[in-house]
């Protein structure tokens, strides 16, 4: 079986968007792939947080993932701090990765921008620590979202310098692009994200969802319920296509054309439909919470299960570099 790997922010609250673009299509891969997951605590401290608060915002994060389906005894789950290999090998990388590629990352020139007082080595070199989470693993694939996709090519050309360099030791991973692009917020204009608040929340409260949808942006040239209105163009429609039925997202198509169905009643179904999804996420996120020792045991046993497979190629690695 070819191997998957992926990072996990423990960035607090999801939004659907992130279940909808990586957290369902992992879930949805669990049986074609051996797949590993890992809560990157080392990636979060790039920008500046609050030490009290790491250890619960890991814990979120994995009561989030296990509540959307990301099943433990399917797949491994750990900390990433949890496995010490992770930094060896990011030392490693550092010393045959060029700055230059690292300067012209996207993510990092938009990070840069965002944190100003905080433009650290970290957040520079945090490719290539990237790059170690999923070479530790030769990982095949890493599904991703477009805006990751040029960190996974950096991976690929970290691989290549070192196999030039040292010899044959890791495989280039390949990009496994999320059939969900990456979701429009509530505002209809910006890309759905926690610092625009135009987000639902994965876990939100229903009253609080139905709210936030009944207030979301559609086609703004529909004014009144008479008009036809263009679902091509309307957020809501592209969230019941991610929620509804066929048949409903079909329906919707055609009668939102033809001014059959009013917004109110659009958002409605849209509402209903997704709270059949969401509900039972919510209830398993607070019962999951309730316990964070079983969580900790999970993560635990996950790490257990990482470290051998990191620790045979770091083995390797030290061995190809000249080192015991
Ligand atoms: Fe959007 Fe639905 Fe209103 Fe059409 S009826 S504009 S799809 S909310």
């Amino acid at each position: 079986m070819s191997r998957l790997f992926s990072g996990i922010q423990p960035s607090g609250e999801l939004t659907i968007g992130n279940y909808l673009g990586a957290i369902r299509n992992w879930v949805s891969l669990l049986d074609q792939y051996s797949s590993i997951f890992c809560i990157v605590d080392l990636h979060a401290q790039t920008i500046q947080y609050e030490p009290q608060e790491m250890q619960d915002r890991i814990l979120a994060a994995m009561a989030a993932n296990m509540a959307a389906g990301l099943d433990p005894d399917r797949c491994i789950i750990f900390v990433q701090s949890h496995v010490v290999e992770h930094t060896e090998l990011t030392w490693y990388l550092n010393t045959v990765t060029p700055m230059g590629d690292l300067g012209r990352m996207t993510q990092f020139k938009e990070k840069s921008q965002q944190h100003k007082e905080n433009i650290n080595v970290g957040l520079f070199s945090y490719p290539v620590l990237q790059s170690a989470d999923i070479l530790l693993y030769k990982a095949d694939k890493v599904p991703v979202g477009e805006d990751q996709v040029q960190h996974i090519e950096l991976s690929r050309e970290v691989a290549r310098r070192f196999n030039s360099r040292y010899g044959d030791v890791f495989p280039e991973p390949e990009a496994l692009l999320s059939p969900t692009p990456r979701l429009m917020g509530l505002d209809g204009k910006n890309k759905m994200s926690k610092s625009m608040n135009n987000y639902i929340g994965l876990v939100e409260e229903p009253e609080s969802i139905r709210k936030k949808l009944a207030g979301a942006m559609t086609d703004e040239n529909r004014k009144r319920r008479t008009d036809p209105g263009n679902p091509d163009i309307c957020n809501i429609f592209t969230l019941h296509k991610s929620f509804s039925s066929d048949e409903e997202v079909g329906m919707v198509d055609t009668e939102c054309r033809r001014a059959g169905i009013g917004c109110v009643d659009c958002k409605k179904m849209l509402a209903d439909n997704m709270l059949v999804e969401l509900d039972p996420i919510r209830e398993r996120y607070h019962d999951l919470q309730k316990d964070p020792d079983r969580l900790r045991h999970i993560l635990q046993k996950g790490a257990d299960q990482a470290r051998p497979i990191a620790e045979e190629t770091i083995r390797e690695v030290r061995k190809a570099m000249g080192l015991r």
